[in-house]
């Protein structure tokens, strides 16, 4: 199968120097797709800015922005059988970036803001019958009902959700833990394991959904 993983977080600049982030460290994703090559799959990865070397065999485009990241996911929309968007991807950003550093003699600026385009909306139109898409969540409440409202909402064939409330698990850890709805109501709990694992897991899970739809 072709899979493409998008992974780690979205830069969105307020100026020249500064913009804003979040935590993603972009292990989740990347142990995606390792996990995808060694069980025998083509993988391409789109990638916010992260401190990680790509997995052997992989190819991977680098992007800053969240308009960057969906552009880069638009291009590669017809190659892949299994899209996994384990991305952070910023849900706001300034309206208007400053063209120069802003100087802080000026004081704190005033930063009107937008959301970014929300990237499996706007790809949810083109998927093709035979096609798996796999959302990630971090939520830190009420996390089966958001789970459920976005898998409904992004058309996507399954979301896994990791509660980011507990330290041990989920950003910037080493670790994580999962819970993976279905559309088709059911859901497969991934337990607290290496990033690593997680991945295999997951990618095992996909390969069953996929499988069912060829
Ligand atoms: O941010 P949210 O919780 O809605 O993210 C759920 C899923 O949607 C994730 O897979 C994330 O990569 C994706 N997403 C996106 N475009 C955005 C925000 C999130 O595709 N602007």
């Amino acid at each position: 199968m072709n899979v493409l993983v998008t992974a780690g977080p979205t830069r969105e600049p307020i100026d020249p120097v500064r913009f804003i982030s979040n935590r993603s460290s972009g292990r989740m994703g990347y142990a995606v797709a390792e996990a995808a090559l060694r069980a025998g799959h083509q993988v391409r990865l789109i990638s916010g800015p992260v401190a990680l070397e790509p997995p052997a065999g992989a190819t991977r485009r680098r992007v800053t922005t969240a308009a960057e990241m969906l552009a880069a996911v638009q291009r590669n929309l017809g190659w892949c059988d299994v899209l996994v968007m384990a991305a952070a991807v910023a849900d706001w950003r300034p309206a208007h970036p400053a063209r120069h550093k802003l100087k802080k003699r000026d004081g704190p600026p005033r930063i009107t803001w937008e959301p970014t385009p929300d990237i499996l909306k706007a790809i949810a139109p083109r998927k093709q019958c035979h096609q798996v898409f796999c959302g990630f969540a971090a939520e830190t409440a009420a996390l089966a009902r958001e789970a459920r409202r976005k898998l409904r909402e992004k058309n996507l064939d399954a979301l896994a959700a990791n509660d980011v409330s507990k330290s041990d698990r989920g950003f910037e850890s080493g670790r994580n833990a999962l819970t993976v709805y279905l559309a088709d109501g059911r859901s497969r709990r991934i337990r607290l394991a290496d990033k690593s694992e997680c991945g295999r897991r997951l990618v095992a899970i996909l390969e069953k959904i996929a499988a069912k739809k060829s």
